[in-house]
């Protein structure tokens, strides 16, 4: 499995733009799927074309939520891809909704946690909350010959949460997790334990990109030493 960062909030390598959001490419033995599409669809396209990634080679999309850093770049991937499955939940609202199936693409909208192509589950929607609003959010969880490895938008359900969610459907414990753990706003002590708790899980490798915040990625950097890794579009991953 191979996992290209498309979209993130910094870029690791030359002629790859940043900006606030996310986009993870997502190439397995069977499938070519794009994990979220970040904020600004220019973005979107420009990082896509200088990585050599074609929307029309895509199996499907994945959305975690609809947060606009999540969804805003949707349509330049439909304009040249309307044979794909979007992937997303029961809670995405109404014109989302049928804004992807205006462009003759199929949904799945997911509720519960399920087998959405061979060795790719998404975890269902779990309740989360940002800023005093309820957002529910699904992740990604694929297997991989060392172990599952979960992929999270923003995790507003707690990315512990997630992790925990991600074992309970494969029975193993996961290699690896990236994207956003959302841990910004959390004091020094209270992002230790969510360590604690990725220690618990055997979690192998870290990942923590998006809107994980500095801080945490640092203490994360510290606890985890070679097991972390640092990530930013244009990062590559092989699995
Ligand atoms: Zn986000
Ligand atoms: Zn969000």
């Amino acid at each position: 499995m191979r996992l290209t960062g498309v979209y993130d909030n910094t870029a690791e390598k030359e002629g790859l733009i940043h900006g606030w959001g996310f986009s993870l490419f997502i190439s397995t033995e069977h499938k070519s799927i794009l994990f979220d599409v970040g904020a600004d669809l220019t973005l979107l396209v420009s990082n896509l074309k200088e990585l050599e990634i074609s929307p029309s080679e895509l199996d499907g999309v994945f959305l975690s939520h609809p947060h606009c850093d999540h969804v805003g770049g949707l349509s330049g991937v439909l304009k040249k891809n309307s044979k794909l499955t979007a992937f997303l939940t029961r809670s995405f609202p109404a014109p989302l909704k049928k804004s992807v199936e205006s462009y003759g693409a199929e949904t799945e909208i997911l509720t519960e946690p399920r087998e959405i192509f061979e060795g790719g589950w998404s975890t269902g929607e779990l309740k989360g909350f940002h800023k005093g609003q309820e957002i529910p959010e699904q992740a990604l969880v694929i297997s991989s010959s060392r172990g599952p490895v979960v992929i999270s938008g923003c995790a507003h359900p707690g990315i512990t949460r997630i992790v925990r969610r991600a074992r309970e459907i494969t029975g193993k414990s996961p290699y690896l997790v990236i994207g956003g753990f959302h841990l910004g706003s959390k004091k020094k002590d209270e992002v230790k334990k969510v360590i604690e708790k990725f220690r618990a899980e055997s979690v192998n490798k870290l990942v923590p990109t998006h809107c994980t915040g500095e801080e945490a990625i640092d203490l994360i950097r510290e606890e985890y030493h070679e097991d972390f890794v640092e990530f930013g579009a244009g990062a590559e991953l092989t699995i």
